[in-house]
């Protein structure tokens, strides 16, 4: 059985990166086998409970406020309209239910209705999940009292390549708020995006500070860039394919027993370069048309390619992961908002 290491050097994951592409797939599939069913891929649903305008200055998101996306922004979603939303999923087969709001952190008035969604969403049967950007201790409390189960705060790329993609929050800031959430007992989902222009020992050094955290985050999103037109990125060159895969294959090796989950990017790689991150060790995706801004594979599409992998999709997993790792879900209209009935649903978040 793989050790469960916190102590992974830099060099010994570069040196994993370097392998032989076989060999390492093989590694990788090898200790996925140990901790999973391989053929198991979880499900998640996620939804953007507020979108665009934020403050944050991310090169990668189409949601921050300091670049021109041509987002349509829309404000913090009623409780009760994220809770519809919640019941479909529900009805869908679903068993944890992701929120993602697009802020630097949450404010005081914006509190009562998170914690309204997270017990709204319990009250259903579903786990919750949310992603809001940095807590303090008392709204990680309060978080956590209300009964949240996973917190998603990316740490994005290696702390050497951070400042160049964001300089408005640290990397202590973001490993701050993990500890805050593990230490309150909810479960982490962390994890980071590639094809931002770093190097390969920037991927390695993101792997690094995920697995060398006192605990290895329940769930490990890795997102492959979305060039959106408008951001400081979007001209950036795509990442090799296999580079990809690799990240995936490395991941899993350095945090054998977490989810591992092909997040933005996967409307981009074919269904080959699915099937290879999935026996590289991946075991969870997003599911559904839309990937907080970013459009993702339509859903049937992924359950053709289920069935003809013989992979079931467990619809369970969670996640959020984007919008503080920058890619809050769904828009408006997928939330049942249309024309002027949208004014109804929201309360002004921004103007808080
Ligand atoms: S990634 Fe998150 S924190 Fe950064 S700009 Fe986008 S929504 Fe804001």
């Amino acid at each position: 059985m793989s050790d469960i290491r916190h102590d992974w050097q830099r060099d010994e994951i570069l040196a994993l990166f370097q392998l032989p592409f076989n060999d390492l797939l093989f590694q990788a599939h090898s200790v996925h086998r140990e901790h999973f069913d391989p053929n198991q891929v979880q499900v998640s649903t996620l939804l953007s409970i507020k979108t665009g305008a934020c403050p944050e200055d991310c090169k990668y998101c189409p949601q921050s406020g300091h670049y021109n996306t041509e987002l349509e922004k829309e404000k913090l979603l009623e409780v009760e309209k994220v809770l519809e939303e919640a019941r479909k999923a529900k009805n869908s087969g679903a068993s944890r239910f992701c929120m993602g709001a697009a802020w630097r952190h949450p404010s005081e008035k914006d509190m009562p209705y998170v914690l309204e969604m997270i017990r709204g969403v319990k009250a259903l049967g579903l786990e919750s999940c949310m992603t809001l950007g940095m807590l303090t201790a008392e709204q990680t409390a309060a978080l956590a009292e209300a009964g949240l189960d996973y917190y998603n705060h990316n740490l994005d790329t290696s702390p050497e390549f951070y400042n160049d993609i964001i300089t408005t929050r640290t990397y202590a800031d973001r490993l701050e708020t993990l500890a805050l959430v593990r230490d309150a007992g909810m479960k982490v989902c962390s994890g980071g995006i590639v094809g931002m222009g770093e190097a390969q020992s920037d991927r390695a050094g993101l792997l690094q500070a995920l697995a060398n955290l006192p605990v290895h985050p329940d769930s490990v999103p890795i997102n492959n860039l979305v060039r959106v037109e408008g951001t400081p990125l979007e001209n950036e060159e795509p990442l090799d394919p296999f580079e990809f895969i690799r990240t995936i294959a490395v991941a899993r090796i350095l945090m054998p027993a977490s989810v591992v989950r092909l997040s933005a990017g996967r409307e981009e790689m074919n269904e080959q370069m699915q099937a290879l991150a999935y026996f590289a060790g991946a075991n969870s995706i997003f599911y559904g048309d839309k990937l907080l801004t970013t459009p993702n594979p339509a859903a049937s599409r992924d359950m053709q390619l289920f069935a003809r992998l013989g992979i079931n999709g467990k619809a369970s997993c969670s996640a959020a992961d984007v919008a503080a790792g920058g890619i809050a879900a769904v828009d408006a209209a997928s939330a049942g908002a249309t024309g002027d009935s949208k004014q109804k649903l929201y309360y002004n978040a921004a103007a808080s």
